[in-house]
């Protein structure tokens, strides 16, 4: 079959994401090969689909033992012969594995590194007619990341002993990373490598400095109750109190932290790996080793520790590319204890001032006056255009000159000889009447009181701005006094000028963010239908929902709504033997899904329009493939049918208004006679 067949036939897809054609060719041509993709960008497929064009077992290596047994349940939901050698197999399932590779109709074989260091496993490997290497999250081979696993470096061995290509995988790019992994999986010959962008372009971006930032995590959550959400904490204590919030506003939550007990952990994992809607606050130990493709939202409750981690954490959203959401908090707080334990951290001078550069870095996105995409694609080297899906080309930044707002600032840490914090700075500049500025006759400094324009709220935003662009620095040496850095010369010198924002400055209540459904008010029922009965199949299964379908290919059924199998056929992520097991089941939900809208239908009844609806629904299923029963099946929701119920003084015009053309041409008339006729 070809890899286009494969692709629609097995996966159910109708095309490649970006860059997955050239390393699938690559990869069925037997080349050796390196690809870089961001997480989520669909990296498994690369390998699956090569491995079901070619002849022979492909041998799967991959870090985890929960998400080898994901992938291989999501390959035998779709048909496909895979089996994983892993410790935590039950003994029929290592049988099934033998039996199949005994047979040769065993496709893919996943398994843990750790398996290499026994000679019998490579033995084994080459005796049943291994045929190719993939190596899932291939940086695990380089000593000096942080995911390092010893036998990984067994790997390149077991390259040497079966003499077969070998295609590897990662999401982490840099230089060094790389080099390494061509050094010991490759022993040093370049394969064909691909470097896939780092756009991932269904992430909403945005970011909110703290203004009562419980409620501003409450908000964000409960414009998405029932999705899946992961809400990163600084703290552990955070992560627990955040929880409980949360599951006091009627959301199911739980947390997760490095202090908790082991399997206290894997519980949470395994939840929120099968739960549809599980919200976990957690710290930054929650991640290695998830990987659930439709989790609909990041939140960051502070600020995360550089712009790499922030990519990978709101990384974890939308793998399955339908629409996701992140939101990350920060203030001037979060800033200075960033800064604190960059400062106060044991690393060499060099590696320091580059942490601090990567610190910068995510302060500059988070005080960025455009679009932020453009931002952090540009940081990763990257040259996009204005995103359209992100906080701010949704609403751009008000942006005034800063410059002498600034000038003051750094002038009045100055003239103080940097020894205090902006507390103290901006009681100068407002000409405030403390005690402290009476004792160090502060309130004879030129810059006493020249900022009154400002309010003290207007000052910490300005200060903040300044601190996130780095012109001024904590100086941990001095209990973090700020100091102004040489970035800020040149302003102090009028040979710069520097915009600021405005609407940071003002305050940040009231703007909570947009509210996002994944489908429209119309077919969101029908959407939570299809979602039912995909958490029916997956508790038979006793796996994940997404194993069944993921949200994408949901939000499309809801939306085209297929009238029978063939048109279910078409829809993205539904391939022949998901057809098969779940097409049936699947379309009596849309077709039944009138009973969902009920609800519109007795609030119809009530006002004495019910009979109309009923009728104008009658006519609509008549003319759903127009006069001849021939044309594009069209239908519209309950909630445009109600509209029309109730639509005064009824013409063709007002119908139009409220339908579409398209929707006009076919039911119009029909439509019209129905509500003049009562
Ligand atoms: P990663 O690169 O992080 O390993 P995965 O391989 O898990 O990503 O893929 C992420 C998601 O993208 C999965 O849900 C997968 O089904 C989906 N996916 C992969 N390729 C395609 C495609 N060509 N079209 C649509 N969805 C795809
Ligand atoms: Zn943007």
């Amino acid at each position: 079959m070809s890899a286009a067949v494969l692709l629609k036939d097995i996966f159910g897809f109708d095309a490649f994401r970006p860059g997955q054609q050239e390393i699938v060719e690559a990869v069925i041509a037997g080349e050796n090969t390196l690809a870089i993709m961001p997480t989520g960008g669909g990296k498994s497929l690369c390998f699956q689909l090569p491995a079901l064009a070619r002849e022979g077992v492909t041998v799967v290596i991959s870090p985890l033992i929960a998400l080898m047994r994901d992938q291989v349940r999501a390959l035998q939901a779709a048909g496909v012969e895979a089996g994983a050698l892993t410790s935590g197999n039950t003994e029929e399932e290592t049988e099934a594995v033998w039996r199949g590779l005994e047979a040769g109709t065993l496709r893919l074989l996943y398994m843990a590194p750790e398996r290499l260091a026994s000679g019998g496993t490579m033995q084994m490997l080459r005796r049943v007619g291994v045929t190719m290497i993939a190596v899932d999250e291939a940086h695990c081979v380089s000593q000096w990341g942080h995911d390092f696993r010893p036998d990984y470096l067994r790997i390149g061995e077991l390259r040497r002993m079966l003499d077969v290509p070998l295609a590897a995988f990662t999401a982490t790019a840099d230089a060094e990373t790389r080099a390494e992994i061509v050094q010991k999986l490759f022993d040093g010959v370049e394969p064909s490598t691909f470097l896939r962008g780092f756009d991932r372009p269904n992430i909403h971006l945005a970011f909110e400095v703290k203004d009562g930032p419980r409620a501003q995590i409450l908000n964000f959550a409960a414009a998405r109750k029932g999705q899946s959400g992961i809400v990163y904490c600084g703290t552990r204590a955070k992560t627990e109190t955040l929880g409980k919030a949360l599951n006091d506003a009627g959301h199911s939550a739980c947390y997760y932290h490095g202090g908790m007990e082991a399997e206290d952990r894997r519980i949470v994992e395994r939840r929120f790996q099968q739960e549809d809607g599980l919200i976990v606050c957690a710290t930054v130990a929650f991640g290695m080793g998830i990987d659930k493709p439709d989790i609909r939202w990041v939140a960051h409750a502070d600020l995360p520790k550089s712009i790499e981690s922030y990519y990978q954490e709101i990384g974890r959203a939308g793998r399955d590319g339908a629409p996701a959401e992140t939101l990350t908090l920060f203030g001037p707080d979060d800033i200075r204890y960033r800064r604190q334990q960059v400062d106060e951290g044991l690393a060499p001078p060099e590696r320091r001032a580059a942490d601090h550069g990567r610190l910068n870095a995510l302060l500059g996105l988070a005080e960025a006056l455009h679009c932020r995409r453009v931002n952090l694609l540009t940081y990763f080297g990257e040259d996009p255009q204005p995103c359209g899906n992100c906080d701010l080309c949704d609403k751009p930044a008000d942006i005034f000159d800063g410059t002498t707002a600034v000038r003051m600032a750094l002038s009045a840490a100055l003239r103080t000889e940097e020894w205090f914090g902006s507390g103290h700075l901006i009681d100068i500049l407002m000409g405030a009447k403390t005690e402290k500025i009476a004792q160090r006759g502060h309130d004879s400094l030129p810059t006493y009181g020249v900022g009154k324009e400002y309010d003290k709220r207007q000052w910490q935003a300005i200060f903040r701005q300044m601190m996130g662009r780095d012109l001024m620095r904590p100086d941990p040496e001095r209990h973090g006094a700020l100091r102004m850095t040489e970035g800020a010369r040149p302003i102090l010198r009028g040979e710069a000028t520097i915009d600021l924002r405005r609407d940071s400055i003002k305050a940040a209540k009231g703007t909570g963010p947009k509210i996002r459904q994944m489908v429209s008010e119309e077919d969101a029922p029908l959407l939570s239908a299809l979602k039912a009965k995909r958490r029916f199949f997956a508790e038979q299964l006793g796996g994940p929902a997404y194993i069944v379908f993921n949200d994408k290919t949901l939000i499309e059924m809801a939306e085209k709504r297929p009238m029978n199998l063939d048109e279910m056929a078409r829809i993205g992520g539904v391939g022949a033997k998901k057809l098969e097991s779940y097409g049936a089941p699947f379309l009596e939900v849309i077709s039944g899904a009138v009973e969902d809208v009920h609800p519109v239908r007795r609030k119809l009844a009530m006002r004495g329009n019910g009979e109309v609806y009923d009728r104008l629904l009658a006519a609509q299923a008549e003319l759903a493939r127009g006069e001849d029963g021939a044309g594009k099946p069209m239908s519209m929701g309950a909630a445009t049918l109600a509209k029309i119920a109730t639509l005064h003084n009824p013409d063709m015009a007002g119908l139009t208004r409220l339908m579409g053309d398209k929707h006009t041409e076919r039911f119009g008339a029909a439509f019209l006679n129905i509500l003049t006729d009562r």
